[in-house]
């Protein structure tokens, strides 16, 4: 039976590049595998996967009677549904180890650097697999576009060295434009419905028992969303009013390293703690926030009393 490797829900540019170049990986070693997703790609990973020549993987969400691999996430409220129904036999990963638990060992590598594309590089060698030139230019992306472009504070030098090694292999001689060119088509606010925008790259976390939804939208420029501003606030409420103590949006401007915070909660006092920030109407500006899973989430845990 194939093995299939598939990423978080809201699916981002790592979660579907990693499921193809882990699969790609599993072949070259002889195990059957294919990558999978649990929906729709966003445009950055749409631009991402056409440049290298790449189709869609499929849409898996159920992981009933399936034998699975989970990259980029280790947490039950982003992995397929039924996972407890599935065999889980290995999570790569580089995110706060989370809440899946198995009965026998598996195969579990996370680790502290900005993003699994880097992982899976390093696995790549130690196997002494030689990395596809098209799979190498989407792992190149993926490492871009979750550091973004090295300028997260979960940049690590692997990821640095990762995207010298893979640009080579890759062929790319430019890695700032194609990195601009990500960020251009991840930053396509137009005509899209607001909830889509609110979860197009969304993670729900459960904060004792309050269940807390952090979106986030990586912009080149914050004013791509002076005109929907109502709409987003109204798509957060939404979402918050489906059984949720909190829903923050974070409005992040790529080039000025910071976030306009959008909050939707029960104790927005809790928020404001959390960030030492008041909110001004609908968001609060924080200066060099860039990362959820670094600085978003553990402060607002913390406050939460995690
Ligand atoms: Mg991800
Ligand atoms: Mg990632
Ligand atoms: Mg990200």
């Amino acid at each position: 039976m194939a093995v299939y490797v598939v990423g978080h829900k809201s699916p981002d540019t790592d979660s579907v590049t990693s499921a193809i170049a882990y699969a790609a990986l599993q072949k070259a070693m002889g195990v059957d595998a294919v990558p999978a997703m649990q929906g729709e790609m966003n445009p950055e990973t749409t631009m991402v996967l056409n440049k290298f020549g790449f189709s869609a993987p499929e849409i898996m969400t159920d992981g009933a009677g399936k034998t699975i691999v989970l990259v980029d996430h280790s947490d039950l409220a982003q992995a397929p549904d039924n996972l407890g129904e599935a065999e889980l036999v290995g999570i790569i990963d580089h995110h706060k180890v989370g809440d899946i638990t198995t009965n026998s060992p598996i195969l579990f590598n996370a680790q502290p650097v900005g993003c699994t594309g880097t992982v899976l590089k390093q696995l790549y060698d130690i196997n002494g697999i030689a990395i596809p030139k098209d799979v190498a230019g989407i792992m190149l992306c993926a490492i871009l576009s979750d550091t973004v472009m090295f300028k997260s504070p979960t940049c690590t030098d692997a990821d640095k060295a990762a995207c010298e090694a893979l640009a080579k292999i890759a062929g790319v001689s430019d890695m700032e434009a194609l990195a601009m060119e990500m960020f251009k088509a991840k930053s396509a606010v137009n005509g899209v419905p607001a909830k889509d925008l609110v979860f197009r790259d969304y993670k729900d976390f459960d904060m004792k028992g309050k269940k807390v939804g952090i979106g986030q939208l990586e912009l080149v420029d914050i004013s791509l969303v002076a005109g929907i501003r109502d709409d987003l606030y109204n798509a957060c409420k939404e979402v918050k009013a489906d059984g949720r103590h909190t829903v923050l949006l974070m409005l992040t401007d790529i080039m000025k390293e910071g976030t306009d915070l959008m909050v939707v909660s029960d104790d927005p006092s809790i928020v404001e703690g959390a960030y030492g920030t008041k909110l001004d109407g609908q968001t609060m500006w924080i200066d060099g926030m860039m990362s959820r899973k670094k600085q978003t989430l553990p402060a607002l845990q913390k406050a939460m009393g995690c």
